[in-house]
């Protein structure tokens, strides 16, 4: 065996010795809601796809439609010759939803955080992280060379006193967090989050990736509670409740112009295929249109988490705590024989000994599955 095969051969065998060994699944999605995997057909409560509108007959017309127009692909970086006419559309439409002066689009979420955090924080700057961010916020945050501290989740009190410890040292300090928290389901209190980085002249960027189109009114977790917090820097992502693929950065106009001239993964990775532009756009039109169909996916989440007798949902994702890997496995599994596909989640995704089921609702669940579940859960998982 080589050094290399022997180097990867051992860390596998460390991953499965910890029950941590991961393997791809193929799944075939038939709609919204179904999907196919070794042969059995599973109800999924495990996609980010909240509003189903990656299947949506009119938007995968859309997208059918752009790919017949200008080609299946972009053909290069946006700074070059990728920027296809569809992207000014899209810009100008989630600048409108999340009311900044302007919006820059990304090859994805993940490349967004990584391209944006380097261009606002450098060496000498501080970016103070909510412990349970997305990691791809800490990837952004690493590729700074700045210092990177965390806070104690949701803990205004430990952020404040980072502040008022660090401040002074750093010309530049940013503080991220998720909006929604991808595992967890809760929200960023980002209100006070915001008010607080202002005290200290800090920047706050919110991570919306699970909050446009579900939460707010659809516009995401900057509108919960029919207010508008004004947070200077709002990402998010087109691949979940969107339905399609992208990431994307809504600022100040100058904000927005320093990132298409600096932001590394903007200008060195190739345009989005034009298809995914345009399905975005066609799903915010219908987000815009349709509210209440924006509000189903948390109102599902609800009506879960009463009859299960859990803490009320608050996004569309709900956990389901069950703290060792190998159980966790196990309750994957015996929803799985009941015809639901809930993914278990392990660590590193989550913090040692708290390996869960993320349970995630869409708009189309059916009512009736959706108490069959709860009852599983409460019955046979926590019970
Ligand atoms: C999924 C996710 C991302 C990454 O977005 P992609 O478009 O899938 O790369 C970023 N942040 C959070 C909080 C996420 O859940």
């Amino acid at each position: 065996m080589s050094s290399l095969d022997q180097f990867a051969q051992g860390k596998i065998d460390d991953l499965k010795r910890r029950h941590l060994h991961r393997q791809l699944t193929e799944t075939l999605r038939e709609d919204g809601i179904w999907v196919e995997r070794d042969g059995r057909r599973l109800m999924s409560f495990s996609c980010n796809d909240y509003l189903n509108l990656s299947q949506h007959p009119v938007i995968k017309q859309v997208a059918l439609a752009a790919v017949e127009t200008y080609g299946a692909g972009s053909g290069a970086s946006r700074l070059v010759t990728g920027n296809h006419p569809l992207y000014a559309e899209l810009e100008a439409r989630l600048a409108a939803i999340k009311q900044t002066e302007a919006a820059v689009v990304f090859g994805s979420g993940y490349l967004a955080n990584a391209g944006i955090i380097p261009v606002l924080a450098g060496r000498d700057d501080l970016v103070l992280a909510d412990e349970l961010s997305h990691a791809c916020l800490f990837a952004g945050a690493h590729l700074s060379r700045g210092k990177v501290l965390t806070f104690r989740h949701n803990d205004l009190d430990h952020l404040r006193a980072l502040l008022a410890e660090h401040r002074v040292a750093h010309p530049h300090v940013l503080v991220v967090t998720d909006g929604v928290f991808s595992m967890d389901g809760d929200l960023a209190p980002l209100a006070e989050l915001n008010a607080l980085a202002d005290e200290y002249d800090a920047w706050l960027m919110s991570d919306d990736a699970h909050g446009l189109g579900v939460v707010g009114g659809g516009r995401g977790s900057s509108f919960v509670g029919n207010t508008h917090i004004p947070v200077p820097l709002q990402m998010g992502t087109l691949s979940k409740a969107v339905g399609a693929y992208g990431g994307y950065l809504c600022a100040s106009a100058p904000v927005i112009d320093l990132i298409r001239n600096r932001a590394r993964t903007l200008i060195y990775s190739t345009g989005l295929p034009p298809s995914c532009v345009a399905a975005s756009i066609a799903a915010l039109d219908l987000i815009e249109r349709e509210p209440g169909y924006a509000a189903l996916p948390v109102q599902k989440a609800l009506a879960f988490t009463r009859r299960a007798n859990l803490p009320e949902a608050q996004s569309p994702i709900v956990p389901v705590i069950i703290g060792a890997e190998e159980a966790t496995m196990a309750a994957s599994k015996l929803l799985a024989d009941e015809g639901y596909l809930a993914a278990a989640i392990r660590p590193p995704t989550v913090v040692a000994g708290t390996a869960r089921l993320r349970l995630t609702f869409t708009a189309q669940h059916p009512d009736d599955a959706i108490e069959r579940l709860a009852d599983l859960v409460r019955e046979r998982i926590l019970a």
